[in-house]
């Protein structure tokens, strides 16, 4: 049982601050990414489309194939280890700032609950009281509204895989917009219910935490030693804390930053935001900040360094492989079922089938030659015109005249070069031999 059998609404205060602000403005960021990227064409093609169909990898004027499969290993592994890095250094940065359940909750479905059922305390009274007119119509547009910016998002994130304009303009196949009902679905149930409890049971990158921080990375604290013991203002001697709850009210994982470290905590510091407005009414910093479980921040450390060092072979080992890489990948076999002919001629005939993938975003004309046999040898190809991110297969006729062919197989070298690249492909010319 992964979910709690009793869950208590969170019903997070509004909360106004400097880290709200850069909340908006890397919200604003991240979001203008994800939306306009799919409409945004280069040669042709989305500048970044995953094409699991096409079995094609677009990005940014790039095309990927199957036989790239070492760069994207590259690519993956660059992207894990930086992760690893950034965890450990910032601990949950990511979830409290850029995570796309973060910033849709916060920039999207949390103003339209406000504006339609009230702040903290009118949802908490409304949603004690009966099921009236005013509550049922406050729910059913709530409802509405995010199940149109549940479908936005989903048509969103698929365009990311079918390509913008051809999902929004109904040309994309059935199984894009069984996707698109699928995570409509899905954010739909998160928006309205799930909320909160994907961070705390579902997530697994929050699983990892544990492993990734130690009490040198960025968390959320609350300062024990100037805030107790706390007491209400006007107390004898207490703390500086107040205990007004402002940092449990706002708190949008339903936690008490107070009671120390916990995992829930994304570091959202809409928590430090509320008490950093109630102490600076008393002439005080907030008791709640960024801070490290140390209290010593250390980015150089030994994890840190590993992670940075990974990091490096991995890109260093990625730019080896990427600038190695030729225009197009070829791939020469044997006709099926042909080993060779004699021809009426006495020539002896092989024939291959030759294959091409072009990584380019511009159509590109190829030629074949080859290298290995006897001089007086001839090569018959088509012109090959190999379309972007194309792949095409032409047959490759070699032929050898009478009385040149001693060996059985002669290894033969097939050259396939365009304007300004070449591929190198090995074969074999076989006969009867003399
Ligand atoms: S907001 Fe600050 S003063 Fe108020 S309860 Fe929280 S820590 Fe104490
Ligand atoms: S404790 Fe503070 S930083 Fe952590 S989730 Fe709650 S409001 Fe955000």
């Amino acid at each position: 049982m992964i979910l709690p059998t009793a869950r208590t609404w969170v019903y997070p205060l509004s909360v106004n601050g400097r880290y709200q602000r850069i909340h908006r403005l890397t919200g604003a960021a991240l979001q203008a990414v994800l939306f306009v990227t799919p409409w945004i064409n280069v040669g042709g093609h989305p500048a970044f489309q995953i094409d699991i169909a096409g079995r094609r990898l677009y990005a940014f004027g790039s095309v990927f194939t199957p036989a790239d499969s070492l760069l994207l290993v590259l690519i993956g592994l660059a992207a894990a280890f930086s992760l690893f890095l950034f965890t450990a250094v910032f601990g949950r940065l990511w979830c409290g700032y850029a995570c796309p359940q973060t910033v849709f909750l916060e920039e999207w479905i949390r103003p339209v609950e406000n504006f339609l059922e009230g702040d903290r305390g009118k949802r908490m009274a409304r949603d004690r009281g009966p099921w009236n007119f005013d509550k049922s119509w406050r729910k059913l547009v709530k409802w509405a509204v995010f199940l149109a910016m549940s479908f936005g998002v989903a048509m969103t994130f698929v365009s990311w895989f079918s390509g913008a304009r051809i999902l929004w303009t109904g040309g994309s196949g059935v199984v894009a917009y069984s996707m698109v009902a699928f995570f409509t679905a899905l954010m739909f149930w998160d928006f309205a219910w799930f909320r909160e409890q994907f961070c705390n049971y579902l997530c697994p990158y929050a699983r990892f935490q544990g492993v990734l921080c130690d009490d040198h990375s960025l968390v959320v604290a609350y300062d024990e030693g100037r805030g107790e013991p706390r007491g209400k203002a006007g107390d004898a001697n207490p703390g500086a804390c107040i205990d007004c709850l402002k940092c449990v009210a706002v708190c949008p994982q339903g936690i008490d930053i107070r009671d120390g470290f916990q995992l829930e905590c994304v570091t959202c510091a809409r928590c430090v935001d509320a008490c950093a407005a109630v102490m600076a009414k008393r002439g005080q910093p907030s008791l709640v900040t960024y801070s490290t479980l140390s209290g010593q921040p250390r980015t150089i450390r030994a994890r840190t360094v590993v992670y940075a060092s990974l990091i490096g072979i991995v890109s260093v080992a990625f730019v080896a492989v990427l600038t190695s890489r030729h225009e197009a990948d070829g791939y020469i076999s044997r006709s099926p079922g042909s080993l060779y002919t004699v021809d009426a001629d006495g020539w002896v005939r092989n024939t291959y089938l030759l294959r091409l993938t072009s990584h380019e975003n511009e159509a590109d004309q190829w030629q074949v030659d080859i290298e290995g046999l006897p001089s007086a040898a001839e090569v018959s190809a088509p012109q090959i015109v190999l379309d972007p991110a194309a792949t095409t297969t032409v047959p490759v006729v070699v032929r050898v005249p009478p009385g040149h062919l001693i060996e059985r197989s002669i290894p033969l070298r097939v050259r396939v070069h365009s304007h300004d690249d070449e591929l190198w492909m090995d074969t074999s010319f076989l006969s009867e031999g003399t």
